[in-house]
């Protein structure tokens, strides 16, 4: 489940220099790095990522000169030392761009001790532009020195998302962005049905969707507000799950929120 604390950092550009996001590796863990990565580079006033500022444009495209993605080599076994080294030494080169400079490292628990230690350098001392995220399936097998470095998101995943629950998510998209009310009011009810582990998946499902939604229609130089805004009543509500409210109740808040985001859509 998307964590709301992280979730306000990420909106109001206030990340901070080191995380590490912890989990299987799936959609759901490249979005979240993805939005971190475009929040931090975002140089609009509102709400990040804006989607429509230069920053977040070329970061969506993946084309972001601040954005660094470091990888496992497809011929290695782990992330080398040397390719560590090597943002070590950037790291303190002024962003290209943006105020900030992120670096993904994927796979960081395939780092080396020695990698790792390396980085653990840069960790120590990191300047004051630069963020890490560090993506980890299992973030024991980081140094707990850099572990004390980092704060750690962990990503809780119940294996692959039921189809059931993807079409169900699918489906609600689809009639919200058409403001199609009838269809909302019957995918809830179906919804409402649903056993307490396929709903849990269904709000990460819808929120990763609408930010898919929200990076294609960017891409394509449409307006993202809708899916923006729809993806904040899915945290929202995802929230709720959490706290353990009824199926019933988050349904109702649910319907009556993405009727009322479509109404105010249509207004403005
Ligand atoms: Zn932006």
């Amino acid at each position: 489940m998307i964590n709301s604390a992280l979730e306000a950092r990420i909106e109001n550009g206030s990340l901070l220099h080191a995380y590490i996001i912890s989990g299987v590796d799936g959609p759901e863990k490249s979005e979240l790095i993805m939005r971190m990565a475009e929040s931090a580079v975002c140089s609009g006033s509102g709400e990040k990522p804006c989607m429509s500022c230069q920053n977040c444009r070329k970061a969506a495209k993946g084309i972001h000169p601040d954005i660094i993605k470091v990888e496992r080599a497809a011929d290695k076994k782990e992330i080398l030392v040397d390719q560590i080294k090597e943002i070590c030494s950037q790291a303190a080169v002024m962003p290209n761009d943006a105020a900030r400079k992120v670096y993904i490292i994927s796979e960081a628990d395939r780092m080396n001790i020695r990698a790792q230690n390396t980085l653990l350098k840069v960790l120590e001392e990191p300047p004051s532009f630069v963020m890490f995220i560090l993506s980890a399936e299992n973030s024991g097998a980081l140094l707990e020195t850099i572990r004390s470095r980092c704060v750690e998101v962990r990503l809780h995943s119940e294996g692959e998302t039921d189809e059931k629950v993807r079409t169900m998510a699918d489906r609600l998209l689809k009639a919200a962005e058409n403001g199609e009310n009838l269809e909302i009011c019957r995918i809830i009810l179906e919804m409402e049905k649903l056993d307490k582990t396929a709903f849990g998946e269904l709000m990460p499902e819808l929120y990763t969707g609408a930010v898919r939604r929200m990076k294609n229609a960017a891409s394509s130089g449409k307006s993202a507000q809708f899916y923006q805004k729809a993806a904040r009543i899915f945290t929202k509500c995802g929230k709720y799950t959490e706290y353990n409210v009824s199926n019933g109740h988050i349904c109702g808040m649910l319907a009556a929120e993405l009727i009322e985001l479509r109404a105010m859509e249509r207004g403005a």
